[in-house]
């Protein structure tokens, strides 16, 4: 189990990978980590999240009040959003939000990420959903997200970014790694002709790969023939 000090620590070293992978620019991008149901830590607004130091990180509690931050950070103000996520779904251990260039770009033009092309996509992700545009740092981006949140662990933020959320820092960054990697390879073959998509039936032998490996998180695998988690039918 790690201590305060070492997840403040891995935190910053996710910032190294998001900026240096450029998912974000400048001081863009934000992500926590629920310590319990009453703490979290998070990225501070007005910094680039590629040279943070562990006194950079904040504390939160549930409702997204300051209950430690060194003098010069406020947390980040897309902590509504994160929160949202920590309410809704209490697997969640960590949230990442960030401005990956080709999950972005189809964010931008209006389109979900629903073609299935390549197997790890579909096992990882299914598919990610459109959640339509919110202003930043107000409740609509927590408002519009929240339909999304029992069935995906990735969401694309139209006009904005994207949001993947996982049991662990290094899974949810993992997922947007995921989500870039996916939207990239839809922009691309899109150049060239357009991909060669996934019959229904492919799709379901890789929706039973996942079952059979009992992955973590939510997924659209999970989800019965009304469209809803089947824990909930
Ligand atoms: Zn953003």
């Amino acid at each position: 189990m790690q201590n305060e000090y070492e997840i403040k620590k891995e935190m910053c070293e996710i910032g190294k990978r998001v900026y240096n992978r450029g998912m974000v620019a400048a001081n863009d991008g934000n992500f926590s980590v629920k310590l319990n149901d009453h703490e979290f830590l998070c990225t501070p607004t007005g910094v680039s999240k590629g040279f943070m130091t562990p006194e950079y990180i904040c504390k939160v509690d549930e409702n997204g009040n300051v209950l430690e931050a060194n003098e010069g950070f406020r947390p980040s103000s897309e902590i509504k959003m994160h929160m949202r996520v920590y309410q809704k779904r209490p697997d969640v251990r960590a949230v990442v939000h960030a401005h990956p260039l080709y999950a972005t770009t189809f964010a931008i033009a209006g389109i979900p990420l629903t073609k299935p092309i390549m197997p790890e996509a579909v096992i990882a992700l299914g598919y990610v959903p459109l959640a339509k545009y919110g202003t930043p740092s107000t409740m609509e981006i927590p408002d519009s997200v929240e339909p999304y949140l029992q069935n995906f662990d990735a969401v694309l933020l139209e006009n904005h970014g994207a949001l993947t959320y996982s049991d662990s820092l290094l899974a949810a960054y993992h997922k947007m790694e995921s989500v870039e990697f996916y939207a990239r390879l839809l922009y691309q073959t899109m150049q060239i002709g357009g991909p060669q998509e996934f019959s229904d039936a492919q799709v379901e032998r890789l929706y039973e790969i996942r079952r059979q490996m009992g992955l973590t998180g939510r997924h659209p695998a999970d989800m019965g023939r009304n469209g809803q988690p089947e824990e909930n039918l």
